[in-house]
């Protein structure tokens, strides 16, 4: 599948008549060289020339205090499965603050010639705690669609009247919808896409993330929700790292500095180094094509953009009053018990308090194997199905919190 996933994803990047509302890349928001209106150059430029001569100006743009963006998640479901829960949406929240603020632990795989190099954007998300009219929410919209594949229907998604769900206000919200892209098994390939900031609509701001890659989740090359990094990347105005040209050459540029050219993008997880175009190429940056796991860093002019792309062109964020939803600070420091114990099919953790936060729960087996591994609300009480299981003692680990369970089928 993931092969027949990346030859897609090459095939539709890559010829440019392919319609972009079938977008099947696997982290592509958009490619601006394919955009053959003159119009939308002329805006493309004019907005590049603007970020650029704010950014020679000065530094007065990391001089504010930190900026939390309110966000809203549309998740648009066809089949029950795909309404998913709310753990995996705060999964893609957290994800967002990592790596927008330099805090995921696997930046220290950045190679050391890169490390002067990585930035921190300093930029955080959360689920809005308030619609537009002021009213109480938990920043997630659930619409049941009866369109399959609306994830790559960008002449529907947008719109609640043709099956999607229209955006909460653009200026003061940013807008996440979910969904499957998939019309026929076999077929999924996309995995998101982003409006820019000079070829967006009211309507349309924000970014799209499939089902398939949004947030946690058991995927191969994109299970940590760096899809979604990606194009929020974009929706602040970055272009892909290797600078979109077609067909692929040294000539064109991400137009930022400080990331060297190259000539095309990665994918999977490259070794290191990788050369093109003269130059060690950053492919660990999120605006490559490598795997989730592989995709660690911005740099820091990509950081100083994004910032001036949201004071000059989506300054109602900065400014937004919209109130946020409390994200659990500790989520995975959770003491438990299991009961019975010894268990066959079926073992209940008990948990003290009435929290409610996200977290894996993993079983080991004696020899340090995982065999379960599910992504739940951590609440008082869970109740988990087990798979089948050899009779012997296991380790359910909780973030840093191990307990012991003698399993008899
Ligand atoms: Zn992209």
């Amino acid at each position: 599948m993931k092969k027949i996933a990346l030859t897609l994803v090459i095939l539709s990047c890559f010829f440019p008549g392919i319609n972009l509302s079938a977008q099947t890349h696997k982290v592509c928001g958009n490619m601006p060289d394919f955009d053959t209106s003159s119009a939308i150059s002329e805006r493309r430029h004019a907005f590049e020339n603007a970020v650029k001569q704010t950014m020679q100006q000065g530094n007065w743009i990391f001089s504010r205090s930190p900026v939390t963006i309110p966000v809203v998640v549309h998740i648009l479901w066809n089949k029950p499965e795909e309404n998913v829960e709310d753990a995996r949406i705060w999964s893609q929240i957290e994800r967002l603050n990592l790596d927008f603020n330099a805090q995921n632990l696997d930046l220290e795989q950045v190679p050391d010639e890169f490390k002067p190099l990585m930035g921190n954007a300093g930029i955080q998300f959360c689920l809005a705690a308030q619609d537009p009219d002021g009213r109480p929410t938990n920043g997630i919209v659930r619409v049941p669609t009866e369109v399959r594949g609306i994830a790559g229907k960008l002449d529907q998604i947008y719109y609640s009247a043709l099956g999607g769900s229209d955006a909460w206000d653009t200026e003061r919200y940013l807008n996440i919808w979910v969904g499957d892209n998939t019309t026929d098994p076999g077929t999924a390939t996309a995995t998101g896409y982003s409006s820019f900031p000079w070829n967006e609509t009211q309507a349309n701001s924000g970014i799209i993330i499939s089902l398939a890659a949004f947030g946690k989740n058991t995927s191969e090359s994109w299970s940590m929700g760096r899809v979604g990094v990606h194009e929020v990347g974009h929706y602040l105005g970055l272009r892909h790292i290797w600078g979109d040209d077609s067909p692929p050459s040294c000539n064109d540029d991400d137009g930022i500095s400080d990331t060297p050219s190259q000539f095309f993008f990665h994918f999977d997880c490259p070794d290191t180094p990788q050369q093109s175009c003269g130059n060690s190429n950053m492919y660990m940056n999120y605006m490559d094509y490598v795997d989730d796991q592989c995709m660690v860093m911005f740099s820091q002019e990509q950081c100083q953009w994004m910032n001036t792309v949201l004071a000059l062109y989506r300054p109602g964020l900065l400014n937004s009053t919209v109130q946020c939803v409390q994200n659990p600070e500790e989520p995975l420091n959770t003491p438990f018990s299991i009961f019975p114990n010894p268990a066959s099919r079926q073992i209940h953790l008990n948990f003290p308090g009435t929290v409610a936060e996200p977290g894996d729960i993993l079983i080991y087996n004696a020899l340090g194997h995982i065999v379960f591994r599910k992504f739940f609300i951590l609440r008082s009480g869970i109740t988990i199905d087990l798979p089948e299981l050899a009779s012997g003692m296991y380790f359910v680990k909780i973030g840093k919190s191990i307990e012991k369970v003698i399993i008899h089928p």
